[in-house]
């Protein structure tokens, strides 16, 4: 197993620009890729303004933000990623344009070389057996804002061998965060549970069972969890909610991930939460 030294990341937007610029604070070379030049500049205008925040608060020096940034570079020729020893997927969750540039990099990559996707909802042996590589094919999933969330979770498909599983479970630490093991199956571990309780949250909430200030109130006092059900919904989105609770549903037919009629309703009123400025908060 040869060492993870220059980690590939594609697509520079919420997570590939929060999965570069955590590779490069722990020290790896990153080449990030994008579609065109211009969501590389917006990206590496993220990685440097989240960076400069960690120096104004005193928890990172100047001279190590330089080094980070000088760290990434970048690329809109897959080609320019041939070098890697690990690549990570980022881009847009969809499944043709996924396996497209799963191809490509399987086709330019060192043999030793390791794909990972980023995704939510898909399943990673579907893009993993499009390659030549599936045994080197995982999921690492991060959680946003990436710089700042603990967890990953190591997606491990039933073609996926151990050595590249503690690879990457290594590699995770070395990040400085904490891996996990899971399955390939929709939601993982983390939304698997988290989706059928917002659901029913919302079911709650259909039901009269209280107001959506008391039921966040509750949870928030009575679990201790930084945020109530309504207001994480609202985080969270809640299009990203509902698009995850169909696929989990699709995958299981377990009554508990069908997504209630209320929350099919904010989306197809375009409340989606924090992001539209309006989801069971108002945010304007
Ligand atoms: P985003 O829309 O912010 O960014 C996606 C980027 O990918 C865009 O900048 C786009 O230009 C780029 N892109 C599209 N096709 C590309 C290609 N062929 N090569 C290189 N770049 C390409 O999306 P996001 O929220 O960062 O999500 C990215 C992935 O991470 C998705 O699979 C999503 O399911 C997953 N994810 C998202 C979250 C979240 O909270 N947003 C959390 C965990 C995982």
């Amino acid at each position: 197993m040869s060492e993870i030294r220059t980690v590939g990341v594609c697509g520079a937007g919420l997570m590939g620009n929060g999965i570069a610029q955590t590779c490069a604070a722990a020290g790896f070379n990153v080449v990030l890729m994008e579609v065109a030049e211009e969501p590389l500049k917006r990206g590496l205008a993220s990685i440097t303004k989240s960076l400069d925040k960690f120096v104004e608060k005193g928890k990172l020096p100047q001279a190590e933000r330089d080094a980070t940034l000088a760290r990434i570079t970048t690329t809109t020729d897959v080609a320019g990623m041939k070098h890697c020893d690990l690549v990570i997927e980022a881009i847009v969750e969809n499944v043709e344009i996924k396996t497209k540039l799963f191809q490509q990099l399987d086709d330019v990559l060192a043999p030793h070389a390791i794909i990972c996707t980023n995704t939510s909802s898909l399943c990673v042996i579907e893009l993993a057996a499009k390659t030549k590589r599936p045994n080197r094919v995982a999921g690492l999933h991060f959680f946003n804002p990436v710089p700042i969330m603990k967890l990953v979770e190591v997606v491990k498909t039933i073609a996926t061998t151990q050595d590249v599983v503690d690879a990457l479970f290594a590699f995770a630490t070395k990040l400085g965060k904490e891996p996990i093991l899971a399955q390939d199956t929709p939601g993982f571990v983390v939304n698997r549970l988290l989706i059928p309780y917002l659901l029913y949250a919302i079911r709650c909430l259909e039901g009269g069972l209280a107001s959506k200030e008391d039921i966040d109130k509750g949870m928030k006092l009575g679990c201790g969890y930084p945020m109530g059900p309504f207001e994480l919904l609202d985080f969270v989105g809640l299009d990203t909610t509902y698009y995850i609770a169909e696929i989990m549903f699709d995958e299981f037919k377990d009554p508990i991930m069908a997504a209630p009629p209320l929350l099919k309703r904010m989306v197809l009123a375009g409340r989606f939460g924090r992001k539209s400025g309006r989801g069971f908060y108002d945010y304007e």
